[in-house]
């Protein structure tokens, strides 16, 4: 079998490359030189996000949220199963307990309506996860919050470009977490930020971040010398990675233009199924703007996904499932923190495929993929425009 259309291909897009260079000559490789700067200020620019800091990836990110929450062991954090582990071990790391609540099913995130049976007099913290770059229910979850002195950490990793009534994910809860790895939309490899929204957390996510000591405050002439303060790790980025990252930042909107054409091809190519009732594709609730991360569909049953996937890939078409939930993973059992069944996410994260999605992506591509899905339907897909 070859690969006729990959899952996902990185794109360089010029400006890119050509920073890396400039980065390279100016002499200054380390971070928080010229390029971080500006990605930075980009960042707080273009998503009126108060404080970004760049990472070295968004499970960096979630670490330092972990460690700005101060949490600790008996303390308790409520999520979702259904995300990446990072979102997990952040929680975990410090020795608190993950909290595993149920998804929405028409968005797959966090479901709002059974958090406050999930809190006890442990929970510190909510920590919601934007899947597919389409928002949770900030406003019920924020109130909830609010209402409980909850602080609220939002994974926003597959988040950047896309808002939730007009205000840019990552900017709603108390921090936020961006990803730059190689397969979201806005790349650098790897690599990450931290949004900080509230200003009792600027002075010490700046000290964690740069292992512990108030360089930061020294590099700005605040104090004559810098010293250990406080905790902390190495989570600042090379510069080398922030000048592809600004590169990337600045063609953002065309990123996801494109990829919100090629989700739409999908989407009205694929409507016949979907009206037949064989499949479900992504909807977007009133609000929330998608930055297109994902295009996926959720099948019949899992035989079914699973005879769809082998098809697809067996033409060259690499589509893939996504999470194993957490709660039925080795660790998220063996730790026995109490989750119950949750059977929205036992029941989607089975039947869920993506199919793949990327900047370059010819639309001949997208309809491909398309046709070939509807050929296991034995149905006649729509023409793409
Ligand atoms: C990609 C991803 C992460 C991890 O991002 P890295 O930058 O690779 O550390 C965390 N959470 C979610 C929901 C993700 O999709």
């Amino acid at each position: 079998m070859t690969v006729k259309v990959p899952f996902n291909r990185p794109c360089t897009l010029g400006p890119d490359a050509a920073y890396v260079r400039e980065a390279i000559a100016s002499g200054h490789m380390c971070g928080d030189g010229p390029f971080s700067r500006r990605a930075q200020a980009f960042l707080e620019t273009t998503f009126h996000a108060p404080r970004a800091l760049l990472t070295t990836s968004c499970t960096a990110a979630l670490e330092m949220s972990a460690l700005l929450c101060d949490l600790g062991p008996g303390d308790e954090v409520i999520l979702p199963s259904y995300t990446f582990v990072s979102t997990a071990n952040a929680i975990a790391l410090r020795g608190a307990r993950p909290v595993f609540v149920d998804i929405r099913p028409d968005t797959l995130n966090l479901d709002e309506a059974l958090i406050e049976a999930a809190i006890t007099p442990r929970t510190r913290a909510i920590w919601p996860v934007h899947y597919a770059g389409v928002a949770c229910e900030m406003d019920t979850i924020l109130t909830i919050a609010r209402r409980r002195e909850l602080v609220v950490v939002e994974d926003a990793a597959q988040g950047v470009f896309a808002s939730y009534k007009g205000r840019a994910l990552g900017t709603l809860g108390d921090l936020g977490c961006y990803s730059f790895h190689e397969t979201k939309n806005i790349s650098c490899g790897e690599g990450g930020a931290l949004l900080v929204n509230d200003d009792r957390y600027a002075k010490r996510a700046e000290i964690l971040r740069e292992k512990g000591t108030n360089r930061s405050q020294f590099l700005r002439g605040q104090v004559d010398k810098y010293t250990w303060v406080d905790v902390g790790s190495s989570y600042v980025p090379a510069d080398i990675l922030a000048a592809f990252l600004v590169g990337q930042l600045e063609a953002g909107e065309r990123i996801t233009a494109r990829r919100g054409e090629l989700c739409a091809a999908y989407a009205r190519m694929l409507a016949p199924l979907a009206e037949r009732g064989l499949v479900r594709l992504p909807g977007v609730p009133e609000g929330c703007v998608s930055n297109h991360h994902m295009f996926y569909l959720i099948t019949a049953d899992a035989s079914q996904r699973a005879a769809l996937m082998d098809q697809l890939r067996g033409a060259g078409y690499m589509a893939t499932f996504h999470y194993v939930p957490l709660h039925t993973s080795p660790v998220g059992q063996s730790y026995g923190w109490r989750a119950g069944s949750l059977p929205v996410t036992e029941d989607l994260s089975a039947r869920l495929l993506r199919l793949p999605l990327f900047y370059d992506m010819a639309m001949a591509d997208v309809e491909a993929v398309a046709r070939a899905v509807c050929a296991f339907y034995g149905v006649e897909c729509r023409d793409a425009a």
